[in-house]
């Protein structure tokens, strides 16, 4: 279920990467509210990174998860296909995990497989997959095309 020597395919450079601009990436967060930096990075199937942090606002519901800012930044660019995703806090014991909307959100681009490298205050994590984090989960190939539907209906 977790391990610290399980990099799913990545090789060491790669992880090493991800953790650095995963822990780094807790910067960028904007929480004067709750003061709780959340820093998320995602390897992308083209080699590349992309960083994001939780974006608070004062209208406390309207604020974004860093998993989510990261991902609408990387399908915004373009990006196709994620290998891996990152997320760092300041808390240990255990590492946070991503919210349950997030991990929603993560199923619309991401395979189950993906794994999911959980950063805790000290840099030491936790990995699961995204199957393992949404069992049983809703997906775009959950959801039969109009014209199914329509016979469905009939
Ligand atoms: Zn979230």
């Amino acid at each position: 279920m977790s391990s610290t020597n399980n990099l799913h395919g990545l090789t060491m450079e790669q992880f090493k990467e991800l953790r650095s601009k995963t822990i780094a990436a807790k910067d960028v967060a904007y929480c004067p509210y709750s003061k709780f930096r959340v820093g998320s990075a995602v390897l992308c199937h083209d080699g590349t990174f992309v960083i994001g942090g939780n974006v608070e606002n004062a209208s406390y519901p309207v604020g974004i998860c860093a998993e989510r800012c990261t991902l609408v930044k990387a399908v915004t660019e373009g990006k196709k296909g994620f290998k891996a995703l990152g997320v760092a806090t300041d808390v240990k014991n255990p590492p946070a995990s991503p919210c349950g909307m997030c991990r929603q959100f993560i199923r619309e681009f991401c395979e189950l497989t993906l794994p999911i490298f959980m950063f805790d205050s000290d840099g030491e994590h936790v990995v699961m997959t995204l199957g393992q984090l949404l069992p049983m989960s809703f997906g775009p190939d959950s959801l039969p095309s109009a014209e199914e539907m329509e016979k469905i209906r009939a």
